[in-house]
């Protein structure tokens, strides 16, 4: 009996063949991720024979993982919440931005070496420079948070030349490793200290939303948008965005949803806002030059995060 034939694949789904390479996207939770789309956009570009998985690991699994899509020839991994620390301490070489935040957002298969890369910090400053056009060279700065995306921007515009970096964060012990990171530049500071910011970066995860369905970091239900007494005591570490305005930039990392209640009170009172989908296109544009050895095609991740 002959086999059944399978049936038509539908158009545009583009199947790996037998020398197709595989990059990924290791997290918990990556379901909603728009990473897949960026690279997969990006390897076409390219003419590259790559494809792009998200992969659900738990934290004990990471090392399996890893080990597993290197010995199977991948290109490389990206690293999301939870695992940025503990990819950077499984790999065999770090950059030198690694070793100092302590943690990795790419991992590159080099022959048997796992080699280390944050690209979360240089993201954040092409997205300032290139789409808002802002420079950090001499100017006053302020974070919001101290976890991982947080502790890249603050080392990242210390870099960059800013002339100060303020943290602000919920727990300040973790507040004064983040500004530590910016040396000279960095200091801890209370909320309204950041009136006198030309920029501010919001790091925390409040006011995103979760594959919950419509539930934020702390799950509870959305705000409603604009002004709302709910939220004066639910701004991040206390920072209240009514208190920002023109001549200032406001930059909340999340964009899902794509403008926060932080984002829109602080845009209502007159600073100029962006959202966190300019940086995740660059530090992913980042990843695929770093793999590919070539420069990304930038327009085309951008137009594939509906940008
Ligand atoms: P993380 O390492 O878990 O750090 C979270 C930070 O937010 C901590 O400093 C924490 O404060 C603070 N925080 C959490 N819940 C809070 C609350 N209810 N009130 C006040 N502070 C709170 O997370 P992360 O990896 O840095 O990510 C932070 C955000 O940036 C996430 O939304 C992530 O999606 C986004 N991100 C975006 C990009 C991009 O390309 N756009 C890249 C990376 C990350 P404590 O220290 O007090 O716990």
């Amino acid at each position: 009996m002959r086999e059944s034939v399978p049936p038509p694949r539908s158009p545009g789904v583009e199947v790996a063949g037998a020398t197709t390479r595989l990059a990924g996207l290791v997290g918990s939770p990556v379901s909603h991720s728009l990473s897949p789309r960026l690279h997969a956009a990006a390897y076409e570009a390219l003419g590259l024979d790559w494809a792009y998985a998200a992969f659900e690991v738990a934290a004990e699994d990471l090392g399996a993982a890893v080990q597993g899509a290197r010995a199977l020839g991948f290109v490389g991994l990206s690293v999301t919440t939870p695992h940025k620390d503990q990819a950077a301490q499984l790999a065999s070489r770090r950059s030198q931005t690694v070793r100092r935040l302590g943690a990795a957002n790419t991992l590159t298969f080099e022959g048997r070496q796992v080699v280390a890369d944050s690209t979360d910090g240089a993201g954040l400053i092409e997205e300032l420079r290139d789409g808002l056009g802002f420079e950090p060279e001499g100017r006053r700065c302020a974070v919001i948070g101290a976890g991982g995306a947080a502790r890249a921007a603050v080392l990242a515009l210390a870099e960059a030349g800013a002339k100060e970096v303020l943290v602000v964060n919920r727990t300040p012990a973790r507040a004064f490793r983040a500004a530590g990171l910016a040396g000279r530049a960095g200091r801890v500071a209370r909320p309204e200290e950041l009136d006198a910011a030309d920029l501010v970066i919001q790091a925390t995860p409040v006011g995103m939303l979760t594959a919950a369905g419509g539930a934020n970091s702390d799950g509870e239900p959305p705000l409603p948008e604009g002004r709302d007494e709910r939220a004066a005591s639910r701004w991040p570490a206390g920072v209240d965005p009514s208190r920002f305005g023109s001549g200032q930039i406001v930059v909340d990392l999340v964009y899902d949803p794509a403008e926060t209640p932080f984002l829109a009170e602080a845009g209502r009172c007159g600073a100029t806002t962006r959202n966190g989908l300019g940086m995740l296109v660059h530090q992913a544009a980042l990843q695929v030059a770093r793999w590919a050895g070539v420069p990304a095609p930038l327009e085309v991740m951008r137009r594939a995060a509906g940008l």
